[in-house]
């Protein structure tokens, strides 16, 4: 703990990944830790982990990074922050982010650009760009992301480290403040893939105060990490290869190909047909559930209360109007048209119907195959400002993301070379709750 505030102390005015520090508690915590017995240490006991502000910690400020939240100390711990607490984890701070993780920059952060340590002049990814960062400077060992669609694989391929989205259902969202609450799942973003099974294993499990989190086993996925993965089937589609994916991401994924084939995998190449409209479905989609959930945002309950106001609207629409930036309003209006009646057949309703499309497209494959690879991102991490000013190139960034989050697999980024200097993500999915296959698959590339 005390090593990792020190290397924050050096790094981190210009990684800017951190947006809280509890340095006073976790020390205190970590203090009170030394009298527990050796023989009562688990794997994770005493190390320090940083944590996506938008999953409440008690006591200590979240604000998902919008203005709206500023000056919210939240009354509870989320599921994930005690599950840490009960590995011995220590929570050091809270990591910057993409305003209520709709980004892919960290550009949409109401108070600070994070920086990708790689290269100072680029964006770390987003929504967790804070995640990936801190840990790829190593600011922290360890950190948790949320990943709606692409935000902890995306950041994680940008920042040359490996993000895990689980399957959906596979880590309980209670204490996650929801974005599109139907895709919304929380992972480990970490240095290596042992360090992320670990890591998985310990914020994994059915809770009770989430009924969306799944009554399925959490294997040791620790355990599946041998080395071996003879006459594994790989499927490679098409579509991820194909036009808009840059020369550098496709030559890496066919350069790891060859690695995991010297290890006695196979690989064919499929299609995922409805991979096209994946984007177009999961802006609808996300940005309707966003609206919902977005509403309860009002001045009355949480952090942020316009002043000079004459009535209760007005309350509530000057709260709005200054709490939230631009790309939060643009979705919340997008999901608003999309819900309201005489848009919700030809919109709402038609993106849900491509939702089952595609998570078919993913059954299809997975009948005959055990993994599915491709890159995780079209091109390394872009420069800052590059984006900004078009937020249809900045959406495209996700595209080989968004359809595991619209199917609800897990899938994994982990470093798989670079190009200009900056690192290339491999992204591998799997079955429905088969976590411990892709970790197979990806530490024997590793
Ligand atoms: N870029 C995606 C978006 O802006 C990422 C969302 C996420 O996974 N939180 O919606």
């Amino acid at each position: 703990t005390a090593e990792s505030y020190k290397r924050i102390d050096k790094v981190d005015g210009e990684v800017q990944a951190f947006l809280a520090l509890n340095e006073e508690q976790a020390t205190a915590q970590a203090k009170e830790m030394d009298q527990v017995p050796f023989e009562e240490r688990g794997p994770l006991f005493g190390l320090p982990i940083g944590v996506k502000d938008n999953i409440v910690t008690e006591g200590i400020e979240t604000t998902c990074a919008s203005k709206i939240l500023e000056g919210f100390n939240p009354i509870y711990d989320a599921t994930v922050v005690h599950k840490l607490r009960d590995a011995g984890l220590i929570t050091i701070g809270k990591l910057n982010m993409d305003e209520f993780a709709m980004g892919s920059s960290n550009e949409n952060s109401a108070y600070k650009n994070t920086r990708n340590p790689w290269n100072l002049n680029h964006v770390p990814g987003g929504s967790s760009g804070g995640s990936a960062a801190a840990v790829a400077a190593g600011e922290v060992p360890f950190s948790l992301g949320s990943d709606t669609g692409g935000s902890i694989r995306q950041p994680a391929s940008f920042c040359g480290v490996v993000g895990m989205k689980p399957t959906y259902g596979r880590v309980s969202r209670f204490g996650l403040v929801a974005f599109a609450s139907s895709l919304d799942q929380i992972g480990p973003v970490t240095r290596n893939v042992a360090d992320n099974a670990f890591l998985l294993e310990a914020i994994s499990g059915l809770d009770a105060n989430d009924s969306t989190s799944a009554n399925v086993d959490v294997p040791s996925f620790t355990k599946s990490l041998t080395g071996d993965i003879k006459g594994l089937r790989i499927a490679v589609p098409k579509e991820y290869l194909g036009q808009g994916v840059g020369e550098a991401s496709k030559q890496s994924v066919l350069d790891a190909l060859k690695v995991l084939e010297s290890l006695g995998a196979t690989w064919e190449e499929v299609s995922l047909p409805h991979s096209k409209y994946a984007l177009a479905a999961y802006y609808l989609l996300s940005s309707s559930e966003a609206s919902s959930n977005l509403a309860r945002f009002d001045g009355i309950r949480y952090g942020f209360r316009a002043d000079n106001v004459e009535n209760l609207m007005e309350l509530y629409k000057e709260t709005r109007a200054q709490g939230f930036g631009d790309e939060v309003k643009r979705r919340i209006m997008l999901g608003t048209y999309s819900l309201s009646a005489g848009s919700y057949d030809a919109y709402y309703r038609k993106a849900q119907q491509v939702r089952t499309l595609i998570k078919q497209d993913f059954d299809n494959v997975f009948e005959k195959y055990d993994v599915i690879i491709g890159p995780t991102t079209p091109t390394p991490a872009f420069k800052i400002g590059e984006n900004v000013k078009d937020p249809l190139t900045m959406y495209a960034n996700d595209i080989l993301t968004i359809p595991v989050n619209l199917a609800g697999v897990p899938g994994i980024s982990i470093p798989c070379g670079f190009a200009e200097g900056l690192p290339l993500g491999l992204q591998i999915i799997g079955k429905y709750f088969d976590e411990a296959t892709i970790y197979r698959v990806a530490h024997a590339y590793e």
